[in-house]
């Protein structure tokens, strides 16, 4: 197994999964012309996915949806309940935008649930519920021929169930949203917003991701990327920083070798693969 983050961030989120058989697009928070360059900067046709999987309604993780399934062909993998929200998410009173994406995406809809194992192609995914102000959002775990992938994005808290699902991945993407300080001195964001992404259905900061790195890795990944970076309250290098800092507090005991990775959001990152 191999994959590439196309881009993250607020401005929009893409992750492809392939093996050999199967490619998998995770999330078009990207517009739809910019998730088929960057397909092609990383070496993929847009004929070759067998399947896009939308893990929650917001626009940074569906926001091009709809464009992009002019061109690509292949069947949209979400649940019930982000299927309405994102139907109702661009509406107002002088766009049909909601009658479009519904019809967009009626033909091609292929439901899951958000807590119930599914399979496309060879990989086996695995979703679990993540706490975020979205109305279904999840992470997942997909595994095919014994590697194991963890992608989690858009969670305000390490639950009990994020961690367990955490053990044993072999690579995992997760989000490094924010730098607390630099979230609550930012003069652009609104007071509402601030905590918006502080609460516990908002957003993971560096500090959340590395006491987790420091006291609940189990130290098993040999990869993590950090995802969802915010262009306004992280900087890039402080959030490697930080991640690597708390692996280095790690108790000796647990020798690790992990790697961290920065997506951004103008550029794929390297293909990384098992
Ligand atoms: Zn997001
Ligand atoms: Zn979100």
């Amino acid at each position: 197994m191999r994959f590439t983050v196309l881009g993250s961030g607020s401005t929009g989120n893409s992750v492809l999964i392939c093996t050999e058989k199967t490619k998998v697009l995770v999330d078009v928070g990207l517009s739809a012309k910019e998730t088929l360059r960057r397909l092609a900067l990383v070496g993929v046709h847009f004929s070759e996915l067998d399947a896009i999987l939308v893990t929650h309604e917001h626009s940074d993780h569906a926001g091009g949806l709809r464009v992009l399934l002019n061109t690509v062909t292949c069947p949209v993998f979400l649940s019930g309940a982000t299927r309405e929200a994102y139907v109702r998410e661009k509406s107002n009173k002088t766009n049909n935008e909601p009658q479009k994406r519904s019809e967009a995406i009626k033909n091609r809809r292929v439901e899951i649930e958000s807590s119930r194992d599914f399979r496309i192609g060879d990989i086996d995914f695995e979703p679990f519920s993540v706490p975020h102000d979205a109305v279904d959002n999840f992470g997942f775990v997909a595994r095919s021929a014994g590697v194991k992938l963890a992608t989690v994005l858009d969670f305000g808290c390490f639950t009990t169930l994020i961690k367990e699902k955490l053990r044993g991945c072999d690579g995992i993407v997760i989000e490094s949203n924010h730098n607390c300080d630099m979230l609550k001195t930012c003069p652009i964001y609104s007071w509402d917003l601030k905590q918006r992404i502080l609460s516990r259905t908002g957003h993971i900061s560096n500090e959340d991701l590395a006491d987790w790195l420091t006291n609940e890795f189990d130290g098993a990944a040999r990869q993590i990327v950090l995802a969802h970076l915010s262009q306004r309250a992280n900087e890039p290098h402080l959030a490697r920083l930080t991640a690597q800092t708390a692996l280095h507090l790690r108790s000796p005991l647990f020798k690790t070798e992990t790697q961290v990775t920065i997506s951004y959001h103008g550029a794929p990152t390297d293909w990384i693969g098992f």
